[in-house]
């Protein structure tokens, strides 16, 4: 059978793909439906066809989902953030503990009843909204020429005007409008990404859920963040002075990007008011934020995430932990309250200087932090020590925990492992696609899958994070 562009069909939704598409059949021919839920019947029309398959976008539901719901965001659909907010959270759950466990059988090569046996069930969120402390608005201008902050359409970078995002916090909204209003009133213009001119770009917003610290910084496009800047940012006084009503204000500053790309964030700032940082604490661990700074987007998910990564690490408080992949320390602090030795690792500088400056500031003593690639860092560690000293104890780690960022872990990071033999692995993933193939190598080189969790760190769209442990066989 063959389909064309732009051809209306009906097709009822049998299934969930995994990025979040609803997929149904017309004798036997896929379909990908965009925006579709399963167990809709939709009238789609065909966005691109192919021999095989088709996407679509749905165009009209003729029998709504029983899983369908009323979306709180009006623009869900064209934006780029949220893929199955018109999805009831429930069945969000469940698409994303499928998906872990599809991937764990699929790539991983693991038995499905094994899987079954051992899976624990999803972590969600009693509120799935308003979950996100950090919040980053572009910054543009409307067709009709009017100065707008929003959110980029999905894969486009044209500016959808919206300041109330259902995933961020409800202080953005008016932080945001008060911004714009003082841009337009001094008129301040928005960057403009065709010409390279312009002043903001976008307006990040972070707040500590726990310590309620609010930051603001306004990225610009200026040649420098001295007097160009005070030129650029006009009213500025004025700007501060109503920013700093809103209660949790703690920190005002500028971060200059005037690259010609689609990275957010320069790398240099300028506090215009307050502190340089907010505070926040996680689980009784304070962290110190600056605009930079990595931190999880979800406090309330990353605790649970957390305590779940310690708990599969058993510790007793003697045992030697390393934390590849360990960004401000955060997974390192956690361990270290209970265990007798961590060492972190992570490939940013900053970050490094972040977590060191955070376990000291905590007062921790048990940890050591490197900066490096996991892959060199490990492996070089486990050569120089194996030449000068067998009996290092870093050298025998009980427990080695991994977060690493999408792609998974290097090989080279991986055999390490392998080679200090650590009784357990803790593996927290964010991509279960990666996770399955990593686990693959480290079950070939003598662990055996123990416990496997997927925790929901951001509701309504298709990420899932996982948390595994893996014990030596012996
Ligand atoms: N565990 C931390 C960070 C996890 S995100 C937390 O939960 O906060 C993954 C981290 O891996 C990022 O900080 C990223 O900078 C770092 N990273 C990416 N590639 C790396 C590599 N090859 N070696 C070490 N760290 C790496």
């Amino acid at each position: 059978m063959n389909y064309d562009k732009n051809q209306i069909v009906t097709v009822e939704i049998t299934d969930i793909g995994i990025d979040g598409e609803g997929i149904g059949k017309i004798d036997g021919f896929p379909f990908f439906i965009k925006d579709a839920i399963v167990g809709d019947v939709v009238e789609a029309k065909v966005t691109k066809a192919k021999k095989t398959y088709a996407y679509a976008r749905v165009e009209k539901v003729i029998t709504p989902s029983l899983f369908r719901v009323e979306p709180k965001c009006a623009f869900h659909r064209q934006c780029g953030g949220c893929q199955i907010q018109a999805m009831d959270y429930g069945k969000q759950l469940e698409f994303k503990q499928q998906k872990v466990r599809n991937n764990l059988i699929r790539i991983g090569g693991f038995e499905a009843d094994f899987i079954d046996s051992i899976m624990e069930p999803v972590v969600g969120m009693d509120n799935p909204y308003f979950y996100r402390n950090k919040a980053q608005y572009p910054v543009g201008k409307n067709k009709e020429g009017e100065l707008i902050a929003g959110f980029y359409a999905g894969r486009t970078h044209s500016i959808i005007a919206n300041t109330q995002c259902y995933l961020g916090v409800e202080d953005n909204k008016p932080i945001l409008e008060t911004i714009l209003a003082h841009m337009k009133k001094f008129g301040i213009e928005s960057y403009d990404e065709e010409t390279g001119k312009g002043v903001v770009r976008h307006i990040l917003i972070r707040k500590g859920f726990h310590s309620g610290e609010i930051m603001v910084c306004l990225v610009v496009n200026v040649p420098d963040l001295g007097a160009d800047l005070d030129k650029a940012l006009r009213g500025k006084e004025e700007l501060i002075a109503a920013l700093c009503q809103f209660e949790g204000m703690t920190s005002i500053s500028v971060n200059q990007n005037i690259r010609r790309d689609n990275v957010i964030m320069g790398i240099q700032c300028r506090t215009l008011w307050g502190k340089d940082r907010i505070t926040d604490t996680l689980g009784g661990i304070s962290f110190e934020i600056s605009p930079l700074s990595f931190y999880q987007v979800n406090p309330v998910q990353t605790q649970k995430l957390y305590g779940l990564a310690v708990e599969y690490a058993n510790l007793t408080g003697k045992e030697v932990v390393w934390d590849l992949y360990c960004g401000i320390g955060t997974i390192s602090l956690y361990m270290a309250q209970k265990a007798g030795r961590v060492c972190g690792v992570e490939i940013i500088p900053q970050a490094i200087e972040d977590a060191k400056a955070n376990a000291a500031r905590n007062g921790f003593t048990n940890t050591e932090f490197f900066v490096g690639k996991a892959e060199e860092v490990l492996p070089s560690y486990y050569e120089v020590k194996m030449k000068e000293n067998k009996d290092d104890a870093m050298l025998h780690p009980d427990v080695i925990c991994v977060d690493p960022p999408r792609k998974g872990c290097d090989t080279a990071c991986l055999d390490t492992m392998l080679k200090m033999a650590p009784s357990r692995i803790v593996y927290v993933s964010c991509d279960s696609a990666t996770l399955a193939r990593d686990l693959k190598i480290l079950c070939d080189g003598g662990y055996a899958l123990k416990r496997v969790r997927a925790v929901d760190q951001f509701p309504h769209t298709t990420h899932v994070e996982s948390v595994v442990l893996l014990s030596k066989e012996m």
